[in-house]
């Protein structure tokens, strides 16, 4: 038996409830502070923290004086209805935000910045995750279409493998709640994925955040076949780890 981490960015505990999706336990978790930009969770930082129990910044990252001041002016008009995305230069508002699409595309790549992780115990297979693979590139304005890639590759294929853990990697339902796309489709199609595995396998669903309205959340989900005690992203490695015994 194989445990599949389903790593989906963006996936929010409060609307995974709304849609009525869900395993059979499901939590909600908080992300300490230090592992904020403009004061919400950043992605680079909140992963490789989930699979190695500890607060990991990473190196590539640094954090300058305006941001502070830039996080408390972007949310008071973000609360007023005045949203954008920065790309360069061009600011695009609102709704134009969609329109992302059709410009010219840049990447930011993540690499790996930790020694060990929880995932490194086992004979495992990883995919994609952002500073704890050293694949992962995010790709500006269209969110990557690896998504695809798992759903109808991977998931079939790993199942007749004998992994202790299957970790993979989605940054799709981020950037379609990023430019206020209807991303109802990708949380329903996560929870097929994750059922279908489940017939044979064990199945944890993990974000580093939820995104909505165009925003990061502070609480991440946490959805398992097998019971999780974690309620702050830190403790995610334990569950990993008790699971696996
Ligand atoms: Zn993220």
């Amino acid at each position: 038996m194989t445990l599949f981490i389903l790593c989906i960015d963006g996936m929010d505990y409060d609307e995974v409830l709304r849609f009525g999706l869900g395993l059979e336990y499901n939590n909600k978790l908080t992300i300490p502070e230090e592992l904020h930009r403009y004061g919400r969770p950043f992605t680079p930082n909140v992963w490789p923290s989930i699979f190695t129990g500890r607060v990991v910044i990473h190196p590539l990252y640094k954090q300058n004086q305006i941001w502070g001041p830039r996080a408390k002016v972007r949310e008071f008009l973000t609360r007023r209805g005045i949203t954008w995305r920065r790309q360069g230069f061009k600011i695009f508002r609102g709704e134009d935000r969609q329109r992302m699409d059709l410009e010219k595309a840049t990447y930011t790549h993540w690499p790996r910045c930790v020694d060990k992780t929880v995932l490194d115990g086992y004979n495992n297979f990883t995919f994609d995750i952002p500073s704890v693979s050293n694949t992962f590139a995010m790709r500006e304005p269209k969110a990557s279409t690896e998504f695809w890639v798992w759903l109808s590759i991977f998931a079939n294929y790993f199942n007749h493998f004998d992994f202790g853990i299957v970790a993979l990697y989605a940054h799709k339902l981020d950037g379609y709640a990023h430019r206020m796309m209807d991303y109802s489709k990708l949380y329903h199609e996560v929870f097929d994925l994750a059922k279908r595995l489940s017939k044979r396998h064990k199945v944890m669903i993990i974000s580093d955040h939820g995104t909505v309205d165009g925003e990061h959340t502070l609480f991440s989900y946490l959805g398992c076949t097998e019971p999780v005690h974690a309620t702050n992203v830190l403790e995610v490695k334990r569950d990993i780890e008790r699971i696996m015994e």
